[in-house]
């Protein structure tokens, strides 16, 4: 009787739990800030909700093929050809219900009991769990921000045992913003091939970058990783469409063709009103991206440059996604306003809900907990407040 060992060793997503209460909070009427978002605060465009009313009204309501239909699956293969230098044929790429769920066939389809997956912290929350629910070991690797949370080769090779059979890399990160350069990820890539790892590499935020830099797909380095690497991505950040819940996974044909065959057996097709939207979202106009990635950069360097400008927080400027990760571990051990002794980044989170009505997430839940993560997918005007109220908390503390 009861709950399984693998059910019971895993924690509702801590980002959804925050976006809970502070939800909770403001039906109270309470005013609070939102900087705990993990999705763009812009309206899906136009062209992409028209294309979905017109699969409705012509009857593009049935199943689809399991794996996405061709049409779809074409589409992304041209994107990976046009934005990555990668080749990939139709049988190599798979449409699922968000990148999450390609991240979640992927670890059903490669992990065996007792492997080890070798996650860089900070980490996006997911990686972990999905790693315990298919009763593999997560292997935490930290990175510091003088790495500016990259991971090294060196780390890499020194946590790689003969258990090790994958590395999860997200360029650009969430939480920290940072992203891999070139040289780093080549350095990685001769690790991985060296002890022959899978590297599954979640570019979800790949349109999403600053300051003009380059993206690099690692499995565009040579044929050789490109064998070994499973490329996660999807429409969610890059066209505010994360309700729609479109994700793909293109890799090794064997690899994807055990996720299609797990994703047949257990959800079937994607939506198909949903694919026909990412279809328009990959093959339409891309206008809306440089209105959005503007909007985004302005709120990132106003909220880093306060961020830095706090007492005790300092804050790498991030090149990508819609976060800002300060560091906050020089107020551990002091008291609030309100009385309350911060011991570590859970208790700087509730505290700055309670007491000041900002609502962010906490470093240790994902992995660093000298952190705090803030989401900019909210208005400038947002930004502004609760950079005043973060500011107002921590000049209190005592
Ligand atoms: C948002 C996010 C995802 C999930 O994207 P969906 O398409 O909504 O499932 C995956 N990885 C990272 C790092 C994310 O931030």
């Amino acid at each position: 009787m009861g709950i399984a060992k693998r059910a019971l060793a895993i924690k509702p997503s801590p980002t959804l739990a925050m976006a809970a209460r502070a939800k909770a909070m403001k039906a109270q009427g309470i005013d609070v800030v939102d900087f705990g978002v993990g999705e763009p605060d812009f309206d899906t465009p136009q062209h992409i909700k028209d294309a979905a009313k017109k699969a409705i009204d012509n009857g593009f309501t049935k199943y689809t093929p399991s794996s996405g239909t061709d049409e779809l699956r074409e589409a992304v293969v041209r994107k990976f050809k046009t934005d990555n230098g990668l080749e990939y044929d139709k049988t190599q790429v798979l449409i699922s219900c968000g990148a999450k769920q390609s991240l979640y066939n992927i670890a059903e389809a490669l992990f065996d009991p007792g492997d080890e997956i070798i996650i860089p912290a900070p980490y996006w929350v997911s990686y972990p769990d999905q790693v315990v629910l298919n009763d593999a070991k997560p292997v935490i690797v930290e990175t510091t921000e003088a790495e500016k949370f990259t991971l090294s080769a060196r780390k890499l090779e020194s946590a790689v045992t003969k258990k090790t059979k994958a590395i999860i890399l997200n360029s650009p990160s969430n939480p920290t913003g940072l992203a891999y350069d070139k040289k780093t990820l080549e350095e990685i890539a001769a690790v991985a091939m060296r002890h022959k790892l899978y590297v599954i590499s979640d570019e979800i935020y790949e349109k999403l970058i600053y300051d003009g830099f380059t993206h690099t797909s690692i499995a565009s380095l040579g044929k050789e990783i490109k064998d070994l690497t499973i490329v996660v991505n999807g429409v969610s950040k890059s066209h505010a469409m994360t309700g729609w819940r479109i994700g793909f996974a293109a890799g090794p044909k064997d690899v994807i063709t055990a996720m299609a065959n797990i994703q047949s057996q257990s959800t079937s097709n994607p939506a198909s009103i949903s694919q026909k939207a990412a279809l328009e979202a990959l093959t339409g106009s891309q206008d809306f991206l440089k209105v959005m990635n503007a909007e985004f950069d302005k709120r990132r360097k106003y909220m880093v440059e306060r961020l830095n400008s706090i007492p005790g927080v300092s804050c790498l400027m991030p090149v990508g996604a819609f976060y800002a990760f300060p560091r906050v571990s020089a107020h551990f051990g002091t008291r609030s306003a309100g009385g309350n002794v911060i011991k570590n980044s859970s208790d700087f989170a509730n505290v700055l809900l309670d007491e000041a009505r900002v609502a962010l997430v906490s470093g240790d839940s994902f992995g660093a907990d000298a952190h705090i993560r803030l989401s900019y997918a909210t208005s400038m005007e947002n930004v502004r407040k609760g950079l005043d109220r973060i500011e107002g908390m921590v000049k209190a503390l005592k």
